[in-house]
């Protein structure tokens, strides 16, 4: 059996390769966009060609970044933008807890034309409630999805009026007891509203702490407990922004822009762009 090591991300291109040469099955994983995940013993490949050809490809980690290369490159991207912040618009915690909510499958631009005419009217639970859900549904339906995440939204807030009084809670578990949170959107919760170092690991904080090994990770469990392992604990709590619009701005993910790319002599990705 043949015995391949590749290191995620792994690519579109990489397996179309695999399959050209007659390996055309692939078993145990499962694609994000051009990205696969795969579980911790690797991938298994095989078929093809009726010659039962097998191979086992399994996803090796490389090794996190030294602490002297985290601190160069997160003071790079420090220097850069001293104080990066959410794109999402929203005016308290539970404002957030739904503008994240709603951001699922849904970019910030979209998110934030829909909430600013629902949060001049509805910026608490006891509103949203007031609102009803024919009310919240008229205001989000440019969002895909959006009559599951209205019915969400009723939801939370009812919950947050019985059970917490109102509040938004600092506390993970509580928040992902709240209909529609996961525990991203938690994370997000938690670190921008209650200012805890949690990291939210989405599309693109994978690609780029992989790309530029800050947080290697075959998936994204794996990836926030990277940053939160190799990250030096100064920039844990502005990490999560640092790396997530570094992500969709320069390090995007069919090319990145490495030409313009502030930590380009720091970065070990091998398929720079320039
Ligand atoms: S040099 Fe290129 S691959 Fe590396 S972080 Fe910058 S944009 Fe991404």
């Amino acid at each position: 059996m043949a015995v391949t090591i590749l290191q995620p991300p792994v690519n579109a291109d990489t397996l179309a390769q695999f399959r050209a040469e007659g390996k055309s099955r692939l078993r145990g994983s499962r694609w994000i966009g051009r990205k696969i995940t795969a579980g911790r013993g690797g991938l298994a490949m095989g078929g093809g060609d009726g010659q039962k050809q097998r191979a086992m490809v399994q996803i090796r980690l490389p090794q996190p970044l030294s602490f002297a290369q985290q601190v160069a490159i997160f003071s790079r991207l420090a220097e850069a933008n001293p104080t990066p912040q959410t794109e999402l618009e929203f005016t308290n915690p539970f404002t957030l807890v739904v503008a994240v909510a709603l951001s699922a499958q849904a970019t910030d631009v979209g998110v934030n034309k829909a909430t600013k005419g629902l949060f001049a009217v509805a910026d608490t639970p006891r509103k949203m409630l007031d609102l009803g859900l024919e009310g919240v549904t008229e205001h989000i339906r440019t969002i895909g999805l959006y009559r599951q995440k209205a019915k969400n939204v009723m939801a939370l807030s009812r919950i947050l009026v019985e059970d917490y009084g109102g509040e938004v809670p600092d506390s993970r578990a509580a928040l992902t007891g709240l209909p529609g949170v996961g525990r991203k959107t938690a994370n997000v919760v938690l670190n921008t509203a209650f200012h805890f170092p949690a990291q939210a690991v989405d599309t693109h904080i994978f690609r780029v702490g992989n790309r530029t090994r800050v947080a290697p990770g075959r998936d994204v469990d794996e990836v926030e407990r990277a940053i939160e392992d190799n990250v030096p604990a100064r920039f844990q709590q502005n990490a999560h922004h640092w790396l997530i619009l570094h992500g969709r701005y320069i390090c995007q993910a069919r090319r990145p822009r490495c030409a313009v790319c502030p930590i380009y002599d720091l970065c070990p990705y091998e398929e720079k762009t320039a």
